[in-house]
């Protein structure tokens, strides 16, 4: 059976079909385009409401949704469920980390604690399971490298001296949120046996 996407992010299919070693399906693709409302209180509520609002458009299929962003504890844990939209609604991923940079220099912060946070929910006939992966680090008051996406070039992952920016792709394959995550959301299907 293929497996649903609550996300038409090309970048998200390619990953996530490819960490779960089977076919993924974009939503728009047997629906078309649906207005999703993520007004959720944190990623696990974000990630329900995005795979539950597909699944009831296509009962008995298997959809899975997804729901990240990063932390900052010394900033309250901001931006949290908000870092798709930190710097204003429909900021772009440079607008967004480049906030993240003016509010710790803002704060007198150059370095600090964070981490990535990935939520994972599976709707089906058997019901909603959510897993979560998390990837811990620090973040710095500047951007450094070009790698990875959002705020990647200002998250330096622990055990690491580089950022997400300078480091080999590869490595944050291995070690991100949403590799932990799907690696979870995978042993969920096979349970399912779907
Ligand atoms: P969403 O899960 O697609 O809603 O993405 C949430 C936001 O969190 C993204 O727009 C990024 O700003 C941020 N984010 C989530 N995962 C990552 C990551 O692996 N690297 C950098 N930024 C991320």
């Amino acid at each position: 059976m293929a497996i649903i996407l609550a996300s038409s992010n090309k970048g998200k299919i390619r990953e996530i079909s490819d960490l779960l070693g089977r076919e993924i399906v974009p939503y728009s693709d047997v629906v078309g385009e649906v207005d999703i409302v993520e007004d959720g209180k944190s990623f696990k509520e974000n990630a329900i409401i995005k795979a539950r609002t597909i699944y009831e458009k296509i009962p008995d299929a298997v959809v899975i949704a997804d729901d990240s962003g990063i932390s900052v504890p010394a900033l309250g844990g901001e931006p949290g469920i908000y870092s798709a939209r930190y710097a204003g609604e429909g900021a772009s991923d440079k607008e967004n980390l480049q906030k993240l940079i003016d509010t710790l220099k803002e704060r007198g912060i150059e370095r600090t604690p964070a981490y990535y946070t990935a939520a994972i929910a599976i709707a089906s006939p058997q019901g909603i399971y959510t897993v979560h992966g998390w990837m811990w680090g620090e973040v710095i008051a500047e951007a450094r490298g070009d790698k990875g996406f959002g705020y990647d070039p200002m998250f330096i992952p622990e055990g690491y001296n580089e950022t997400l920016g300078e480091l080999d792709e590869e490595i944050k394959q291995r070690i991100s949120h949403r590799a932990k995550a799907l690696r979870l959301a995978k042993i969920v299907l096979e349970r399912l046996d779907v």
